[in-house]
């Protein structure tokens, strides 16, 4: 692959389409061009949704993944990836086996569930995600829900954050930013490394129109990588975006809005 000096940071990301514009696909470009990369898509599955839900779900066949990562990466290459909702366990096999010979950093935001608790990963699935995508991962990115699906440990204070972490990192990946935005107080992820903590908080936003925010974290974190920001610098720039986005979240639809990258 030959590349011209003055091409702009590439961020690939590995996921599904939101038809809504609000998560899944279209969150992560909006990400990447809000935060000044070049934005490329594999998509893995096609979703239709609203703001309501996701009334069904189609993947692509595992030929057509494949064949898309090897057009993208063969001539454009990506200095950052960042994998999404990828449905079903060939899928997320054929993902790995490719991102496993890449040097680029790879942020796997292992999705499981949707706000509105439509399922986005077969339950077959959470083996391969275990077993082969996780351990490529550079940072790994799940909410409580996932960290409880992949680990068996059921988070229910910021106490229990580090254990979490420490059973996510067992699966493989460098680092484990665990999403505790759930629990109650004020919101708090842990990043830890197996040696190094961080812990951030972030002010709660009450505005439930925050569709997209798992996608967006996932994506300003592959961003600022690709920019050349170490992982904590990354994950602290990325929290920053997410949260000024969900401020700005708004209402589209009859349900649950999405977050805003143009605040
Ligand atoms: N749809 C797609 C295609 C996604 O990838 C995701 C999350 O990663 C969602 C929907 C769910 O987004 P949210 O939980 O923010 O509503």
């Amino acid at each position: 692959m030959t590349q011209n000096p003055s091409a702009p940071a590439r961020v690939l990301t590995v996921a599904g389409s939101d038809s809504g514009g609000g998560a899944g696909i279209q969150a992560d470009l909006k990400t990447m061009l809000a935060l000044g990369v070049h934005g490329m898509s594999v998509i893995a599955a096609v979703t239709a949704q609203n703001s309501v839900g996701v009334q069904g779900y189609w993947e692509l066949p595992p030929e057509a993944v494949r064949a898309q990562l090897d057009s993208v990466l063969s001539d454009i290459g990506a200095q950052a990836v960042k994998t999404g909702m990828l449905a079903s366990p060939v899928l997320v096999e054929t993902v790995a086996e490719v991102l496993a010979g890449l040097s680029a950093p790879v942020v796997v935001d292992p999705v499981g569930v949707s706000k509105h608790g439509d399922t986005l990963l077969e339950p077959e699935a959470v083996h391969a995600m275990r077993t082969v995508l996780l351990p490529v991962a550079t940072v790994a990115t799940p909410n409580l829900w996932e960290v409880e699906q992949l680990t068996g440990v059921k988070v229910i204070d910021e106490r229990g954050l580090r254990e979490a972490a420490e059973a996510v990192r067992a699966l493989g990946p460098r680092w484990a930013l665990i999403k505790g935005g759930h629990l109650p107080g004020e919101p708090a992820d842990l990043l830890f490394d197996g040696e190094r903590e961080y812990r951030f908080t972030a002010p709660r936003h009450d505005n439930r129109h925050s569709h997209g925010t798992g996608c967006t974290l996932a994506s300003a974190i592959a961003s600022h990588l690709a920019l050349g920001e170490e992982v904590p610098e990354a994950v602290r720039l990325a929290k920053e975006y997410v949260t000024g986005a969900i401020a700005a979240g708004f209402p589209l639809g009859a349900g649950i809005g999405p977050v805003d990258h143009g605040w």
